[in-house]
């Protein structure tokens, strides 16, 4: 059995008849750049998050940047974040002429760990974006409170988060502003490159809405130099249509996390993902960690599974960001992390057989790379019980 990592052709048959109504219609109107179909997603999409405004844009990147910019987070500011994430999130930082400053990570949910964030605030720091890595929501509330006290901005990055929810509230409604991407292998991906932002901050709302389309309030009336970054019309339908499965298509993705848990439970070397209390994990990625990662990957590949690593080099020992500064060691956590996260299969369309199938492959890839055997493997099974000869992650 073959278990591919992500399978958008899965979900893209089950609602084949309402996507292609969908793009059809689109066609029609030629609606292509902007227009009503975007307006009615940011409307939807408004509501699903319960924030005042919603904007599509033309990336996740693009959102970031665009409420950077828009906060005013510009040349000579610091940004604080994670360097546990992908690199789209310290590049807008960048691209809007501020620094990156990171912190490391909480050893459990793998997200911006709050207690160390104020021995980073400068006088030059303007903002905080925690990244809610893998579905689950930053632990948002004390970081929300040193930004209210040091009087900093507060951009939640919820790209992998769309539907997660922080003490009931949904993922990128709590801070100032939240940016989501709608790449397509997201928990709400569209059918090509797209982005959303929400805020209940009129004035933030203006600016993008203007920034986006060329800086003009009236079609070739440019008040400010802006930039072409509107979502296409194409992709508003499209999002339209999947809004209304998100929910459904989260829940599925938590029972799935669930049955790997109850099934690699009893694994001994392996860390599994942890929900913290405070929240709804949506699951975008279940990331396990284990030593010798690689090569249980590769045994992995070799028996037709196939999984992921986010990621294998944190941003602060990117060569990109060399001249931050940085050196390894500087982010303990992250790059324990960084050094055995392996993502296995996790999307609504999996069965049950899959997951099981997943599960008892992993089982005998470690046992591979231990140089054991366990049942099913084609070899003769071992007399004594064979997984891990070691634990070495706490
Ligand atoms: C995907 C992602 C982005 C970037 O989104 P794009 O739409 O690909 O530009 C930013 N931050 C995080 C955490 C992401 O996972």
């Amino acid at each position: 059995m073959e278990v591919l990592f992500l399978n958008l052709k899965a979900q893209y048959l089950a609602i084949q008849d309402e996507v292609q109504e969908a793009m059809q219609r689109v066609i029609e109107k030629t609606a292509f750049a902007g227009g009503p179909f975007v307006q009615q997603f940011e409307q939807e999409f408004a509501a699903y998050c319960q924030t005042k405004h919603a904007m599509g844009v033309g990336s996740g990147t693009s959102a970031l940047w665009l409420a950077l910019a828009g906060l005013g987070v510009g040349e000579g500011d610091e940004v604080i974040t994670t360097p546990n994430t992908f690199i789209a999130t310290a590049e807008a930082i960048t691209y809007a002429g501020a620094t990156p400053v990171f912190v490391d990570v909480d050893e459990h949910t793998y997200n911006l760990d709050p207690a160390l964030i104020e021995a980073k605030i400068t006088a030059r720091t303007r903002a905080i974006i925690p990244v809610h890595l893998f579905g689950q929501t930053a632990d948002l509330a004390p970081i929300l409170a040193i930004a209210r006290k040091q009087g900093l901005y507060v951009i939640e990055d919820a790209s992998q988060a769309h539907g997660a929810l922080y003490q009931g509230q949904p993922a990128g409604s709590l801070g100032d502003v939240g940016c989501f991407s709608f790449y397509p292998g997201k928990n709400l991906g569209a059918y090509g490159e797209a982005g959303g932002v929400v805020t209940n901050n009129s004035d933030l709302t203006r600016y993008i809405q203007m920034m986006k389309d060329h800086g003009q309030s009236v079609k070739y009336y440019h008040d400010m130099v802006g930039w072409n970054d509107r979502m296409d019309g194409l992709q508003g339908a499209v999002l339209s249509v999947k809004l209304k499965y998100l929910d459904q298509w989260n829940e599925q993705r938590r029972q799935h996390a669930q049955a790997y848990t109850n099934l690699l439970s009893d694994v001994p070397g392996i860390v599994l993902p942890r929900t913290a209390e405070y929240g709804t994990h949506v699951f975008h990625i279940y990331a396990i960690r284990v030593e010798q990662r690689d090569q249980v990957k590769a045994e992995m590949e070799q028996r037709g599974v196939h999984c992921g690593i986010h990621y294998p080099l944190p941003l602060h020992l990117q060569k990109a960001y060399a001249d931050l500064g940085y050196i390894r060691g500087d982010f303990p956590v992250t790059e324990r992390c960084a050094d055995s996260f392996l993502s296995l299969p996790i999307y609504p369309e999996l069965t049950y057989e899959q997951i099981a199938h997943v599960a008892r492959v992993l089982k005998q890839s470690l046992a591979a790379v231990d140089g054991l055997v366990i049942e099913g493997d084609g070899h003769a099974a071992p007399a004594a019980p064979a997984y891990r000869k070691t634990s070495i992650i706490s």
